[in-house]
C-alpha cells in the first residue's frame, strides 16, 4: 500500500495484476464471496419501505424464533445455551444492524438481501478490529443471525425481485439513465471489489453495468480473470487486501492498464485519470475503424482472427468485432451455477444451436466441457465440491476430459448436443487437456457411440472437425501421435504455461513466475505450430497469449495463422498483422526462440 496524495491523507492505492485494460472511476460495491448468490438489485425510489419492511418482518419473526427457542429449553439444558441464544438476542435487536440496512436501501436503494449483507460486512470489519477477544468471536453469531435472516427473507418475494434480475445491480442502473427508475443520487458508476469472485458469479456479473472490478486473489489467467476480460470492463486481481483496506462506497479508480487500485484519490488524481480514461475511448473509437477491414500482412497473409466466447449470447460482440468464427466456445458456463444439476441433451443442444446462428453461417469450435481446478461446477455441488475440498492440486486432478470420461453418460449427452447441432452449421469439436493415447481412443470411442446413438433414435446430426487442445507438454511432446488422431490443434497457452512451469495460474503468490516467454513454453509453442504446418493441419492459439499484442509479432513469426480471442482483443491484434511482414518475422523469431532471455527481445 503507499500514499499517493499530498494534501490528502485519505488517499491510498494498493497494487495487484493488470487484467483487463482502461480507466474505471466508481464507488466501491463490496461483494463477499460467499454471498455473491444474495441478489443484488437496486429497488424504486418507492419501493424502499417496503424492501425495509421485508427486513424489519424477517427480522422480528427470527426473534420469535429464538425466544420460543428460548422458552422451550429444558430446566437442565448448559446454561451456555441460554447465554448464546441472548447474545442472538441482543445482536438481532440492535439498532446498529437494522439502522444500517435501512440507510444502505433508503440512501443506495439496495434490496434487502444486499443491504443487509452489507450492514453485516461493515459490523463484522468493526467486531475484527476489536481487542477483546470474546467480542472479536461475536462476528460468528452475528453470521449466524444474519444467515437466519437472509433464510427467512427467501420465503418473503419481493416486489421487485419480478421486475429486476438477480446480481445486475449495473443492468438497473441503465434504466435509470432512462428515467425509468432512478433519480441522480444512485446514478455514480460503480466498482466492485470482492476478495475472490468464482468464475460462475463473475459470469452472473457480465450482464451488469459495473465499470470496473477488482479481487484480491486470482492470477492474469485465473477464469474470474478471464470472463473479466471478456466483460471489456477495467480489472484487477491479485490485490491482496482490497477487500479490507476499501469500504463501502468509496470512490475508487481502477486502473487496468497498471494493475493499480486508487482509493479515494484526490481532485488532481481524478482529473489526471479522467484524462487518461478520454484517451483510451479515443484510442477505442480510433480502432473500431479496422472492423472491416481484412486481417492481411503487409506480405499478404491472411490472418484468421476468431472469438473466445463463454456463452451463445456472446457471439454478438464477436460478430461485432469482426471475428472470423467462434476458436473456443467455453461450455463448461453452460454447467456452472447450477447447483450441481447439469444442463441436459436439449438444453446444451439449443444453446450451441444459438451460439451457430449467432455466427451467421461463420464457423464455431465447441470445446467439450472443462470442469474443474478454478472452475468447480457450483459451491454447492456435491462432487466437485468434495473434489475441491479434498485434493490439493485441483489443476492436477480430476479437470476437463479426464472429468468427462469418467462420466460416460454426462459427456454422451455434450456429444450428442454438439453433434446434432453441428447439423445446423459448422462445427469444430475441440476436447481439452488430453495426454494419453488411452484418452484419445476413450474419447473417439464415445463420439462413435454418440452418434450410433443418434442414428437408433433417427435423430439427425452433422460433421464435425475434430480438434485436441494442446495444453500439456506430454501433448506438445507427442504432436504427431495427436496429429494421426485430430484434423487441428488448438494450442491452449494458460494452461500450457501452467504445467510447464509448474505455476497455479490462480495463485498471485507466484504469478511473477507465470512466464510466457519462458523459452521452454516457447519452444513447446513453436513446435506445436510447425509440425500442424508441415502436416498441412489447422493450428491456432486460443490462450490468452494469442489476445497480447505484445505477443502478436512473434507467433506470426513462428508461423501461426489463426488466432483465438476475447472479441475486446481482435481489433487491437489487428492492428499489429496490418504492420507485421512476417517474411521479416521469420528469422527474428528463430532468434528469439534460440535467445536465453526471449521477453528482452520483444
Ligand atoms: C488455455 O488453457 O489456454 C485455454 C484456452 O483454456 P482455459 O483457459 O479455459 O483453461
Ligand atoms: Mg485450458
Amino acid at each position: 500500500m503507499t500514499s499517493l496524495a499530498k494534501g490528502n491523507d485519505l488517499t491510498f492505492s494498493v497494487h495487484g495484476l493488470a487484467v483487463s485494460r482502461g480507466i474505471a472511476i466508481g464507488r466501491a460495491v463490496l461483494v463477499a464471496s460467499s454471498r455473491a448468490d444474495v441478489a443484488h438489485y437496486f429497488v424504486d425510489a418507492d419501493k424502499t419501505d417496503l424492501e425495509i419492511t421485508r427486513v424489519r418482518t424477517a427480522r422480528n419473526a427470527v426473534v420469535e424464533e429464538i425466544t420460543r427457542l428460548q422458552q422451550d429449553l429444558p430446566k437442565d439444558a448448559p446454561h451456555e445455551i441460554s447465554a448464546l441464544l441472548d447474545v442472538h438476542l441482543m445482536l438481532l435487536q440492535d439498532d446498529q444492524l437494522i439502522g444500517g440496512v435501512k440507510k444502505w436501501i433508503t440512501d443506495r436503494r439496495y434490496n434487502a438481501e444486499w443491504a443487509l449483507t452489507t450492514q453485516f460486512e461493515a459490523i463484522a470489519r468493526q467486531f475484527d478490529d476489536m481487542e477483546d477477544e470474546y467480542l472479536r468471536e461475536r462476528k460468528a453469531d452475528l453470521e449466524q443471525v444474519v444467515e437466519r435472516i437472509l433464510r427467512r427473507m427467501k420465503g418473503m418475494a419481493s416486489p421487485m425481485q419480478a421486475m429486476q434480475p438477480v446480481a445486475q445491480a449495473g443492468a438497473s442502473r441503465k434504466q435509470s439513465q432512462q428515467g425509468l427508475l432512478l433519480d441522480d443520487t444512485v446514478d455514480v458508476p460503480l466498482v466492485l471489489i470482492a476478495h475472490d469472485i468464482s468464475p460462475a458469479d463473475m459470469l452472473q456479473f457480465k450482464q451488469s453495468l459495473f465499470a470496473g472490478f477488482a479481487t484480491d486473489v486470482g492470477g492474469k489467467t485465473s477464469h474470474t480473470a478471464i470472463v473479466a476480460r471478456s466483460m471489456d470492463i477495467p480489472a484487477v486481481v491479485g490485490a491482496r487486501s482490497a477487500s479490507q483496506l476499501i469500504e463501502q462506497d468509496d470512490w475508487v479508480i481502477i486502473d487496468g492498464d497498471a494493475g493499480i487500485l486508487i482509493v479515494d484519490p484526490s481532485p488532481i488524481i481524478l482529473a489526471e485519470y479522467g484524462f487518461k480514461q478520454r484517451q483510451g475511448e479515443l484510442e477505442r473509437e480510433r480502432l473500431s475503424r479496422l472492423k472491416n477491414t481484412a486481417a492481411i500482412t503487409l506480405d499478404n497473409q491472411r490472418i484468421e482472427l476468431m472469438a473466445n466466447i463463454e456463452l451463445p449470447g456472446d457471439t454478438l460482440g464477436a460478430v461485432k468485432a469482426g471475428a472470423v468464427g467462434v476458436g473456443l466456445f467455453r461450455s463448461e458456463f453452460l454447467f456452472m451455477g447450477r447447483a450441481g444439476k447439469l444442463p441436459n441433451e436439449e438444453e446444451q443442444y439449443t444453446a450451441y444451436r444459438q451460439a451457430i446462428e449467432g455466427m451467421q453461417g461463420l464457423p464455431v469450435t465447441i470445446r467439450t466441457v472443462d470442469i474443474g481446478s478454478d472452475k468447480p461446477l457450483d459451491r454447492a455441488s456435491d462432487r466437485m465440491e468434495k473434489a475441491q475440498d479434498t485434493h490439493l492440486n485441483p489443476a492436477l486432478g480430476l479437470r476437463a476430459i479426464r472429468w468427462s470420461l469418467a462420466d460416460p453418460p454426462m459427456f454422451l449427452t455434450q456429444l450428442r448436443a454438439i453433434l446434432r447441432a453441428a447439423a445446423r452449421g459448422q462445427v469444430n469439436l475441440l476436447v481439452p487437456m488430453l495426454a494419453h493415447l488411452s484418452e484419445i481412443k476413450q474419447t473417439l470411442l464415445l463420439l462413435d457411440r454418440a452418434r450410433v446413438q443418434l442414428d437408433n433414435q433417427g435423430i439427425a446430426y452433422g460433421p464435425v472437425r475434430l480438434g485436441a487442445m494442446i495444453e500439456i507438454p506430454a501433448a506438445a511432446l507427442t504432436l504427431k501421435m495427436f496429429l494421426k488422431y485430430f484434423d487441428f490443434l488448438s494450442i491452449g497457452t494458460n494452461d500450457l504455461i501452467q504445467y510447464t512451469l509448474a505455476i497455479d495460474r490462480a495463485d498471485e503468490s507466484v504469478a511473477h513466475l507465470y512466464d510466457p516467454c519462458h523459452p521452454a513454453v516457447l519452444r513447446l509453442i513453436a513446435d506445436t505450430i510447425a509440425e500442424c504446418n508441415a502436416q498441412g493441419k489447422g493450428v491456432s492459439v486460443c490462450g490468452e497469449m494469442a489476445g497480447d499484442v505484445a505477443m502478436t509479432k512473434l507467433l506470426l513469426g513462428l508461423g501461426l495463422r489463426s488466432f483465438s480471442m476475447h472479441p475486446s482483443q481482435i481489433l487491437a491484434v489487428k492492428q499489429q498483422i496490418l504492420r507485421a511482414d512476417t517474411a521479416k518475422l521469420k528469422p527474428w523469431a528463430e532468434l528469439v526462440l534460440g535467445s536465453e532471455d526471449p521477453a528482452a527481445m520483444l
